[in-house]
Formats: C-alpha cells, structure tokens, sequence
C-alpha cells in the first residue's frame, strides 16, 4: 500500500510550522523540495561517528567515510538505472554542473565548426547557455526544436533537425515550466541512428518518477539533490562507462590523478577522475540516503502523487476565467506542477499576496526566459508539488488565487510588500 502524505509528513518537520499566522503550504519544490528526518540525521551521524577525508587516510575514520561515499555512487546508480555501479555514477555539486562537465568534457574537446548541438525551446539555463557557451568557442551551431502551442515538443522537427551533422542531442527530460514529460526514448534513438550523443537533463524528471537509463537508452543523465529530499550541493552524473572512460577531466587537482611528474599527469579510475578535491562526501551519503527514502515510497507511486496534485490543480485554474495556464491541458500525464498567470497580477504581486497566506510559490521566468519569451509573458507562477502536498494544500492555493485581485490594493499599500520589494 502506498503511505499516506498524512505519514510521510511526520518525516518533514519543517513544513509544521506557520508563516505569519498561517500553516506553511509549501509548494516550491521544482525549486528545491524538503529533506526528510531520515537524510538530516545522516549529516549528525557523519559528523559525531566518522567525519574525514575519503580516499586519502589509513586510519578507522577515513575508512568509515571513504566506504559510504563510495557506496553512495553505486546506490545513485543503481537508483537511475544504471548497471555498471560507481564507474557509471559521478558526484557533481548539482544538474549545472553534471551538464558542464560534458560540456567540457566532451563537447569542448569534440566539436568544431560542421558540428550541431540539438537542444530545444524549453530549456532550463543550464543547457541554454552552457550550450550556446560550446558553440561560441567550437564554431559548433545549436538548433533548437520547437515547442507546440499545447507545451510539447515537436518530434516531427526533432526528426528533421538531428542528422549527420548533429554531434549531442541536449534535452531536458521533464520541463520545469510546463510540466511536459518529454519522450527522451524517442530521441535517444534518433540520436544514436546518427551516430550523436544524448544528454538528458534529468533536474525534474529524477525526483518525480522512476526514469532508467539504461531502459532510455541515455549517454549521460544529469540530477540535483537537493530537487530529490536530499541534500544542496550534491548532485549527480550519469554517463556510459566507455564514454566516461574517453572523455577528459573537467577539474584538475587532488584525487583525481593516478601519477604526477613535474610536467605530466595521469587520471585516476572513474568516477574519481571527474571529482576533484575534496568532494562533498557527508551530502553524497546523504543522497543514497534520499534515494533509499524515495524508493522506500515507490517511484511510481511518486509519479502518480505528482500527476494527481498536478491534474487537480491544473483543472480547477483552467476553469478560471482570469487564469491563463501554460503547458499541456489537463487530463495528459505532466509531473507535479503548474505554472500561471491571473489577469491584472503581476507574478511577483502573486507569489508575495499568497506568501501574506503562508503559501510559498515562485514567481519569475524560472530560468526559462527563451521559453517565457515563446509564451510571450516576462514571467509566471509556478506551483511545484512533492510527496507531502495533499489536496487540501492545493484549496488553499486556489482560494488564495481567488483572493488576490481583492486583497491587492490593500497588499500594495503594506509595509509587508514595502520591506520585501523596495
Ligand atoms: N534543469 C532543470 C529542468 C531545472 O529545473 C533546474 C533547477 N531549477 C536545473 C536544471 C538546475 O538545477 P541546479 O540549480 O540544481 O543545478
């Protein structure tokens, strides 16, 4: 049986607590979502039982540490999909810097001027600009699929944009703006029938719902901690082995070295070879500890939380005469958000009227702009739901919505909006 979210919020203290005299209704989790008991408590287990450097030392503590951090890689493995463990799994700071690594890594190093980048419309800024950023220096053009006017992406101009001279198909597995789950399968294949690469952006599809890698048939899959119970600063990169065997370093120094001269040095085995320095070892063993605690839930059941809150809300603004939602209709498979706008109100008026109710929201283009541009708004409201959020959450929400445009003048005029504002 499923838990309940009535159980699961036993494991989250934080979100019993009030903001002004209201219950907290926490809803920014594409953002960054809560970290249960059972993830904390790792960092004072860490801290009071083994706390050391991995790798480096002989002794007891070391010892202790560098087993669970390397242990950590093959639980984040395992929980993508991936069958060939650590060598496969690469600990990053966050999705950025997981998909700057193949930035660097691969796409610095192979592409040059011929060469095409396939990406798309609606994508976070950690492909857009990373991406526009290779190109700039390789001479390597970037080709962007279109999105409908429904929020999907067009597969029939995928299919005409990636050929022969596409090198690495980048695409984001689940939008954070539309909540559009894109067929990345489908466009695996079209890659690999011309010989390019796929880079997935996994930032919101990991934490929302069961994604396999090998299944998908992915070259590398990005993810953050932090969207997935876990912790900051932690994050993760999937890659095939060979491919991670041929790609160069991203970060030099410590640890990631085999042998140094004064003149030359030689990489360490993976995934060492990408983690420079000391690395963040009490978030990663606290990420295999996230990932525990999610499939302890179930990833499918995650999914259809996610689809249920998201179908809920979703229908219900729809049929709001003063509310324009983007993304895919009601009634299509999205993950667990919704992004709005209510005539008359500004986003940032929004996210602060509903904050007044002790609803947090976010409001702005979500590092999106080239898509806010497509949906020709500067920016949006986008409630982003976990394995917390019930129903009840989401009335809030829209009685809050339904509020705004009375309580407006009087928010306007607030002290309240002065002190966050000016
Ligand atoms: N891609 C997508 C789709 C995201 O939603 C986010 C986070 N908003 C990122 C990438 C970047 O994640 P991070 O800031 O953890 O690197």
């Amino acid at each position: 049986m499923e838990p309940a979210p009535s159980t699961i919020r036993d494991d989250f203290p934080i979100l019993e607590q009030t903001v002004g005299d209201a219950p907290l209704v926490y809803l920014d989790n594409g953002a960054t979502t809560q970290t249960p008991r059972q993830v904390y408590e790792i960092f004072e287990e860490f801290y009071t039982e083994y706390n050391a450097n991995v790798h480096r030392g002989m002794h007891e503590l070391s010892h202790r540490a560098s087993v669970a951090y390397e242990q950590a890689h093959d639980r984040l493995a395992e929980f993508v999909g991936a069958s060939g463990g650590r060598k496969e799994m690469v600990f990053t700071k966050n999705s950025t810097e997981s998909i700057n690594l193949v930035a660097y890594g691969l796409g610095m190093s192979e592409l040059g001027p011929g060469d095409e980048i396939v990406t798309t419309e609606m994508e976070h800024h950690a492909m857009m600009v990373t991406w526009q950023q290779v190109a700039k220096r390789t001479g390597a053009e970037v080709k962007h699929v279109r999105v409908t006017d429904e929020g999907r992406l067009d597969l029939d101009h995928a299919a005409e944009l990636i050929g022969d001279d596409t090198a690495i198909v980048a695409v984001t597995h689940v939008s954070n703006v539309l909540g559009t789950v894109n067929p990345v399968g489908e466009l695996a294949d079209m890659a690999h029938d011309h010989d390019a690469y796929i880079l997935v952006d996994g930032a919101q599809s990991v934490p929302t719902r069961p994604v396999d890698v090998e299944a998908l048939d992915v070259d590398f899959l990005a993810f953050s901690g932090h969207k997935m119970a876990g912790p900051t600063g932690i994050g993760g990169l999937y890659g095939k082995r060979h491919l991670l065997e041929e790609m160069d370093p991203f970060l030099f120094g410590g640890e990631m070295i085999q042998h140094v001269t004064l003149t030359d040095a030689s990489w360490n085995e993976l995934p060492w070879k990408f983690e420079a320095g000391t690395p963040p070892i009490c978030e990663g063993i606290a990420l295999a500890a996230a990932a525990d605690y999610l499939d302890d839930i179930g990833m499918d059941a995650i999914r259809r939380h996610e689809n249920e809150l998201a179908q809920y809300a979703l229908e219900r603004l729809e049929a709001r005469e003063s509310v324009e939602t983007y993304g895919p209709p009601s009634g299509e498979e999205r993950t667990g958000l919704v992004s709005f706008n209510v005539d008359g109100i500004h986003g940032h008026d929004m996210s602060s009227l509903l904050d007044d109710r002790g609803i947090a929201v976010r409001a702005g283009n979500h590092c999106t702009q080239p898509l806010h541009d497509w949906l020709r708004i500067p920016g949006s409201v986008r409630a982003s739901f976990y394995v917390y959020n019930t129903e009840a959450e989401v009335d809030r929400l829209l009685e809050a919505v339904d509020a705004a445009a009375d309580e407006l003048p009087r928010h306007l005029a607030s002290d309240r909006y002065h002190d966050r504002i000016l």
